[in-house]
């Protein structure tokens, strides 16, 4: 398999954090299976890469690309990735297989993993709160820290701790 881009570069087989990708040593390119880029792709970014949110949705348009697929040799599409990621990379239609240039992975990584502001101080409320729900709610039944002075022990502690992380207690 040659590179898409430098052509008469050989892919080398290389391990993507357990994925089996063809990458180029001379430009970083990379030829992922679609089955394998859907899942690569859900995967946080590093945390040098920002997260971020993509422009206003396009419209899908594939276009020709110039780049042919290193895998089975047809002429690959171009287009942005996922409407509204703003990363354009090329697929190919037969084979399913997906070209991304250097650092196109993360970029669709930080935006498959975006989440507004918002959401992200709502979640942590949400959680905060029902922590501090279960823990008053321990505390009515056996006062404060009673669980674990009453019983006392580890045999004490474990129903406490189980109670205190379960969504269905009683
Ligand atoms: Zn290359
Ligand atoms: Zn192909």
């Amino acid at each position: 398999m040659f590179c898409a881009r430098c052509r008469d570069r050989e892919l080398r087989v290389d391990d993507l954090e357990g994925w089996e990708v063809h990458m180029c040593t001379e430009c970083g390119g990379l030829w992922i299976g679609g089955d394998v880029f859907r899942e690569a792709i859900r995967k946080p970014p590093p945390a040098t890469v920002m997260s971020v949110k993509g422009p206003a949705p396009q419209p899908a348009v594939w276009e020709e690309s110039a780049l042919s697929c290193p895998a089975c040799g047809k002429a690959m599409k171009k287009g942005v990735y996922s409407y509204s990621s703003g990363v354009i990379i090329d697929r190919c239609e037969p084979c399913g297989g997906i070209w991304l240039d250097r650092g196109e992975l993360a970029k669709i990584r930080a935006f498959v993993n975006w989440k507004p502001p918002q959401e992200r101080v709502l979640m942590a409320q949400l959680q905060a709160e029902g922590v501090r729900r279960r823990m008053e709610t321990q505390e009515r039944r056996w006062g404060a820290g009673g669980a674990m002075r009453g019983r006392g022990g580890l045999e004490g502690l474990i129903p406490f701790l189980r109670n205190l992380f379960s969504d269905s207690f009683e």
